[in-house]
């Protein structure tokens, strides 16, 4: 779906007030749903504009659908653990780059919402809590929650496995382990 990263235009709010409730997003779902609203780039959040920044929440993720807020919340979670551990594939980056083509706003989406999490008493729901990290496509690990790493490609015994940080947070999958790469 098309999303307008540009308008400035104020914002509809009433009519859409009750169709979204912003206390059923997650703080990713929240700035998943600032990427698509109207909220201008530069916006800055001051103390007095948390309306303004609900209103936008309410729209991005009336625009989105409430479903696609939570997928995008979710692959966009999953590759940024994948990407901190370094473990993204090209494929992966090139999917997340296609999802949030700006960077700059997804980052200032998810600096807003966090600011408006924080500074809020707008309670979040214990199922918005909940809603994990997801991998679009195939991850490393292939499900089994670990990727067999090489420490030292001449050096055979070297090899290894990590946890997947999607799959495998904790790193206490059953060791349903993938085999070695030598
Ligand atoms: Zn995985």
């Amino acid at each position: 779906m098309p999303v307008t990263l540009t308008a400035s235009h104020p914002v509809p709010v009433p009519p859409l007030v009750g169709v979204v409730s912003v206390s059923d997003l997650s703080n990713r779902e929240r700035a998943v749903a600032l990427y698509a609203s109207d909220m201008p780039t530069r916006f800055v959040m001051r103390g007095s504009e948390q309306a303004r920044v609900h209103g936008w929440m309410i729209q991005g993720a009336v625009r989105l659908g409430v479903r696609e807020v939570h997928r995008l919340a979710a692959v966009a979670y999953g590759y940024r653990l994948l990407w901190l551990a370094d473990l993204a594939t090209a494929e992966q980056t090139r999917a997340q780059h296609l999802r949030f083509p700006n960077a700059s706003r997804f980052s200032k989406a998810e600096t807003t919402a966090t600011l408006f999490t924080v500074r809020t008493d707008l309670r979040m729901s214990q199922a918005a809590k909940d809603r994990g990290p997801r991998v679009e496509g195939g991850c490393l690990c292939a499900g089994t929650g670990w990727i067999a790493e090489s420490g030292d490609p001449g050096d055979p015994t070297m090899a290894g496995y990590i946890s997947c940080p999607v799959d495998n947070p904790r790193g206490t999958a059953l060791p349903q382990r993938p085999a070695v790469i030598a």
